[in-house]
């Protein structure tokens, strides 16, 4: 064979492997699929286009209605909207804010919204390190150390810039820790008399009772209106994932049964849109991966994957002593067909505790980890009476062994704990 053929062959092989690889192309346009992960413009661009089937026509009608009276010059009282993640509380306000904001541009009216983001937990002062962010995205620093009323008057400051109406959208007003009265009393009674625009607040909170935690006269400064975000059901979700798939995949190699299995297995535990369509996006890599088909069987094995992905992060997660425990529990485990007591995991994790030069806990505490163990899921524990000698619990395994041994090897080389006992 001379030179010449052999590389015939081989650019033969890649046209090959790449014309498959064509076939198999369903993502056509992979940000419709990540919203959440593109900046607050594109976002807002993608949003535009996604929110023409007026699934949330009932809540955007109400915000609007809210917002209504600055057309005229009045001012709206503060907005509390309440409601389960995914239930599209933050992707709607944005929409609807957007939106409005353009048209009071036509109408002359000066209405602007800033979005200070409170997605993650946050101090009172780092609270408003963000709405020091959202007013002037030139400022990026977390200036620590410097005192709280200097941070106050540097945003006092920049809210002289603005005039006409300004809306503060605090999403997540929750993840305020430990207590958000701080921020709150600054933001509805402090700024008003100190800046020269209009604020409207409009609070977002995935916890029902949020308001309740609140101090009293804060809430009676506020003056608020409360609204309501209920979950979705699986017809909403499925018309949400069909728009998906006209903006992002190739249509034409999505199975309908795909999609609505989907919405059912999303709307059969909260009815989260967020899961819905993480679901349809890492379905739509694995079906890309295979044979470039939707099918109900890929949506299977995405939702396992998904779950697998969730279990990881949680053991991730988990404080040493709960590994030291897991990993004690789940050794035993492999060794005998049957449950095993808190006991015997109990001699397991001391020795375990020695091998890894660690102190190990007592054995009522060492049994408050397997209680918050099983909580999680990441073991069966089940309350078994002694009678006068009280309870104990009679642990089985709840992890497929891939995830556990997959974590385990990770860990240990890491250099963590999750050696193997002699
Ligand atoms: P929440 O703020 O209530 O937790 P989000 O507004 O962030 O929920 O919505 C979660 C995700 O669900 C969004 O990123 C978006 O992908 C999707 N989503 C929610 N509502 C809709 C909708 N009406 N149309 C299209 N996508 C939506
Ligand atoms: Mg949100």
């Amino acid at each position: 064979m001379s030179r010449g053929d052999h590389s015939e062959a081989s650019l033969q092989f890649i046209r090959t492997l790449h014309d498959s690889q064509k076939n198999h192309r369903l993502i056509l346009n992979p940000d419709y699929l990540d919203d959440e992960k593109l900046p607050e413009e594109e976002r807002t661009a993608v949003l535009q286009e996604i929110f023409d089937r007026n699934i949330r026509e009932e809540q955007l009608k109400r915000i609007i209605c809210h917002l209504t009276p600055i057309l005229d010059g009045d001012h709206p009282s503060s907005l509390l909207v309440f409601g389960p993640t995914g239930s599209g509380k933050t992707v709607s306000l944005i929409h609807v804010l957007s939106t409005f904001q353009q048209y009071c541009q036509t109408q002359s009216v000066e209405f602007q919204y800033k979005y200070v983001d409170l997605t993650s937990p946050r101090s009172s002062f780092g609270a408003l390190n963000e709405l020091a962010i959202a007013l002037n995205d030139s400022i990026r620093i977390y200036r620590k150390g410097i005192p709280v009323n200097q941070m106050q008057e540097r945003i006092i400051q920049e809210m002289n810039r603005f005039k006409g109406f300004l809306c503060l959208l605090i999403d997540e007003a929750d993840n305020i820790k430990p207590n958000a009265d701080e921020f709150i009393t600054f933001l509805g009674k402090t700024l008003p008399r100190k800046v020269p625009c209009r604020l409207v607040l409009i609070m977002v909170t995935n916890k029902l009772n949020w308001d309740k935690m609140l101090d009293p006269r804060i809430l009676s400064v506020l003056k608020k209106t409360n609204m309501l975000f209920e979950p979705y059901d699986a017809l909403d979700l499925i018309e949400i994932l069909k728009l998906r798939v006209e903006k992002a995949l190739e249509k034409s190699k999505v199975d309908e049964g795909a999609i609505r299995k989907i919405a059912a297995l999303a709307s059969r535990e909260t009815g989260d849109a967020r899961k819905a369509v993480e679901l349809l996006s890492k379905a739509a890599k694995a079906a890309q991966e295979t044979k470039g088909r939707l099918t109900e069987e890929i949506v299977d094995l995405a939702e396992h994957r998904l779950e697998m992905d969730k279990t990881d992060e949680m053991i991730r997660a988990l404080a040493r002593q709960q590994k030291l425990a897991l990993i004690s529990c789940y050794d035993l485990l492999s060794k005998t067909s049957k449950r095993i007591t808190t006991g015997e995991a109990y001699d397991r994790y001391t020795s375990l505790c020695d091998l890894e030069k660690v102190r190990p806990l007592t054995q009522r505490r060492f049994s408050d980890i397997i209680g918050s163990l099983d909580l999680y899921g990441l073991i069966n524990g089940r309350l078994i009476s002694r009678g006068r000698y009280g309870q104990t619990r009679e642990i089985s395994k709840s992890l497929p062994k891939e995830s556990l041994t997959r974590i385990l090897s990770t860990e240990s080389a890491e250099g963590g704990a999750f050696r193997t006992v002699p």
